[in-house]
């Protein structure tokens, strides 16, 4: 196609009956490739896992790496759109696939995502306010950090998720070591903040510009991986509200951003906000979405990347989701294997996500539960019954 044949299909929408392409086999391509379907679109997952949990559910799974040309030239061939659920898949491979197809969001501002440096560069020129923090890349620079950063989380620039490639260090010694145990590749040092609580923004924006949102959400992490997220009318006091949605949008504007993107941000114990991280994707904490929402953030996606309509999507009940992680397959007490869902499903407003994965590993995302009910107290009270039937920790 040519690029003056690809920029006339930029203005028109891709309608269902089409097939669309997810670079990603994991649970939230899993999901966007079932609310493809529920739309009446065909779908390619390209993931080299045969068991991956999008790959096991779409209508084609190519098997291959992210960087092999056959494989994307497959993906080109089966598609009319492309877009990508994992976040460090290579810009290289949007890039590629973008020379012949639609693909939201762009290969440039996934780089960007990709990498913590380039990441708080860019919140900084939108004027939101990020941690303070420092890039080391030579031992040079790690010995000239400035002492206020310090207590701090050492982060490596690429490829962490779920706090993995992270350390906690007091001291210039623990810093010292935590670098070489993270291999001496590119980090960046931030204070650690005393947090009041966490909260975090879905955007989606269209071609045309048009930004709308999912209602903030209210975050609570565990040991760094998202345990539980709230979402209902006062969840946050209303300035903060207006402070992070009035962020998200400039970040996702100042990128010429195309499709879902999840801004994450700290509240600190004065109220401030601080920005942490973004994702170019739908989110683990926008999950609610599917069964709180008149449009959840995965048919945004869609909506975003075939040039469907964007309407503001409305949240029409209290909700709370809880992570399923595979810990609970082995809680204590527990005959070998299934959590109890049938006691979790005899409560009201319960609805349960898997992703089909078979090994239960701690840590691993496995599932969540979205709470649904007709007050923020009735929904809380539910969903600490169903922590207590499974095992999660009182929040
Ligand atoms: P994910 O991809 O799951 O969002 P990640 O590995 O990219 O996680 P971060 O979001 O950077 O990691 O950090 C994970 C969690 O660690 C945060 O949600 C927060 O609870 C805590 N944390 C990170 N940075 C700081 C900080 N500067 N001060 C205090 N707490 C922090
Ligand atoms: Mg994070």
């Amino acid at each position: 196609m040519s690029a003056s044949d690809l920029a006339r299909q930029g203005n028109q929408a891709i309608l269902p009956g089409a097939t669309l392409g997810v670079l990603g086999g994991g649970q939230l391509g899993r999901m966007w490739v079932q609310q493809a379907q529920a739309m009446g679109y065909f779908t390619v997952v390209l993931d080299a896992d045969a068991n991956s949990p999008a790959g096991l559910v779409s209508h084609h799974h190519i098997r291959t790496g992210y960087e092999d040309p056959q494989g994307l030239a497959e993906m080109a061939r089966l598609c009319a759109a492309v877009t990508t659920e994992f976040e460090n898949v290579p810009a290289a491979a949007l890039d590629l696939l973008a020379q012949s197809r639609r693909v939201s969001p762009a290969g440039s501002t996934v780089a960007i995502a990709q990498d913590r440096a380039a990441e708080k560069a860019h919140f900084m020129r939108c004027g939101v306010p990020v941690a303070p923090h420092a890039l080391i890349e030579t031992p040079a620079q790690l010995a000239a950090l400035p002492a206020e950063l310090l207590p701090g989380i050492l982060k490596t620039a690429r490829m962490g998720y779920d706090g993995k490639g992270q350390r906690r260090v007091h001291s210039m010694t623990e810093l010292t070591a935590a670098w070489q145990e993270l291999g001496g590749v590119p980090c960046v040092l931030e204070k650690m903040l005393p947090l009041a609580h966490e909260c975090s923004v879905i955007v989606a924006r269209s071609q045309d510009g048009q930004v709308v949102h999912l209602p903030v959400q209210r975050n609570l992490h565990r040991g760094g991986i998202l345990a539980v997220t709230e979402v209902y009318e006062g969840n946050l006091p209303p300035a903060q509200t207006q402070q992070a949605l009035a962020a998200a949008k400039s970040i996702a504007t100042g990128l010429q951003y195309v499709g879902v993107l999840c801004v994450e941000f700290f509240v600190l114990q004065d109220g401030s906000l601080v920005v942490n991280e973004m994702a170019p994707r739908p989110h683990n904490s926008g999950h609610y979405s599917q069964d709180a929402c008149d449009v959840s953030q995965f048919e945004l996606q869609l909506r975003c990347m075939t040039g469907l309509p964007l309407v503001q999507p409305r949240l029409h009940s209290p909700t709370l989701m809880l992570n399923l992680l595979g810990e609970l397959w082995q809680a204590p007490g527990r005959q070998a294997g299934t959590p109890a869902w049938q006691q979790v499903l005899a409560l009201p407003g319960c609805h349960l996500h898997l992703y089909g994965k078979r090994d239960a590993k701690p840590g691993r995302k496995m599932g969540h539960l979205n709470v649904t009910a007709a007050s923020p107290e009735a929904a809380r009270a539910t969903a600490l019954q169903a922590a207590d039937i499974l095992g999660i920790a009182p929040f």
